[in-house]
């Protein structure tokens, strides 16, 4: 009998269905040992009714519960306990489900301040009076990983997450296993640069600024992208990026990495940690712009991001 799950979206983009899409030929080997009883984005099959008649959301009973993006309402927040109950082992898929994801970066303002920069006061394009439609679902305090709310038994991090690890992690599903997780290594320990523990020296340049590398030659002749100065979050991110082949996918497209797989392990402070592997090197951590925000880019969940309290005034 194949294995019933239930996958939904909550804060989310719909990037990490589509990774799910993007497993490819091994999905059709997999198709046959599931059954998806809901798949948002993918099958049309809705939680108040197929025309919306119900009024109590119903989650069809499952075994697997997969679950992308964080939580930004209390919808979504009763969405997951719904699910929660009613199955066995629940995913959280994805950096925005894992972490909190970019949305969280919200959470550095109150949200009364998000709705004044947002709807009353935007800058880019006109602005509105707060939504005024009863059904809009009412904000959490702040947006949260999915395990700020409900028990998670397995966490695939990555924005979006690699197809690899989603197959790693059904399959052990399926052989009986409970759990899945991605070893404790830095994208640093899978990254192929050459690395001489010293850089320049000075300020930190911002990640869009070119590095220096010849395009003819492998990235085993490139210099490691922090040692050249510009900030890659390699040092305190997860690897697992580029699934199975190791080179983080930043770095194989001479870019930095940004920290999209989260912090290596639980209890890391990627910003802490970051300050001393920059410091290490040589480099100013204190010149790294809006250093807060950027090097918390995809964790905002479990209090890394919190509204700083107000400067008094001068
Ligand atoms: S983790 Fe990335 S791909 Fe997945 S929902 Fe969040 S923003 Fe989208
Ligand atoms: S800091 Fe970036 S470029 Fe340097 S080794 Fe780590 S991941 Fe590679
Ligand atoms: S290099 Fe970093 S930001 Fe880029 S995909 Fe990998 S983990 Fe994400």
């Amino acid at each position: 009998m194949p294995v019933k799950v239930v996958e939904d979206w909550l804060n989310a983009c719909a990037g990490c269905e589509i990774s799910i899409l993007n497993i490819g030929d091994p999905l059709l080997d997999l198709l046959p040992l599931l059954e998806f009883v809901h798949i948002t984005a993918l099958v049309d099959h809705k939680f108040f009714g197929q025309l919306g008649e119900k009024t109590v959301m119903e989650v069809p009973e499952a075994v697997v519960g997969i679950v992308s993006g964080g939580i930004r309402s209390l919808e979504q927040k009763h969405e997951v306990e719904q699910i929660r109950k009613q199955v066995k082992v629940l995913i959280a898929l994805g950096s925005c489900a894992v972490n909190g994801g970019v949305p969280a970066q919200a959470n550095m303002w109150k949200n009364e301040e998000v709705f004044e920069k947002v709807f009353r006061h935007c800058s880019s394009t006109e602005s509105a009076p707060d939504p005024q439609d009863p059904n809009i679902p009412e904000w959490t305090p702040s947006c949260t990983a999915v395990d700020e709310v409900v028990a998670v038994d397995i966490k695939i991090p990555g924005c979006p997450p690699h197809p690899d690890w989603i197959v790693e992690a059904l399959t052990a599903l399926l052989n009986g296993q409970s759990s899945w997780s991605l070893p404790e290594r830095s994208v640093c320990d899978t990254c192929p640069v050459i690395r001489e523990q010293k850089s320049g020296g000075g300020a930190v340049k911002r990640c869009f600024e070119n590095l220096e590398f010849n395009p003819e030659e492998g990235l085993n002749k490139m210099r490691c992208i922090n040692e050249q100065g510009v900030l890659c979050l390699g040092p305190v991110t997860l690897a697992g990026c580029a699934g199975k082949s190791g080179v983080p996918r930043c770095v194989q497209a001479r870019t930095p990495c940004r920290g999209c797989f989260g912090p290596i392990r639980k209890g890391a402070r990627p910003l802490v940690d970051m300050m001393g592997s920059l410091t290490s090197v040589g480099l100013d951590p204190k010149t790294v712009v809006d250093r807060r925000a950027i090097m918390n880019r995809y964790i905002g969940g479990h209090g890394f991001l919190t509204p700083l309290p107000a400067r008094p005034a001068r």
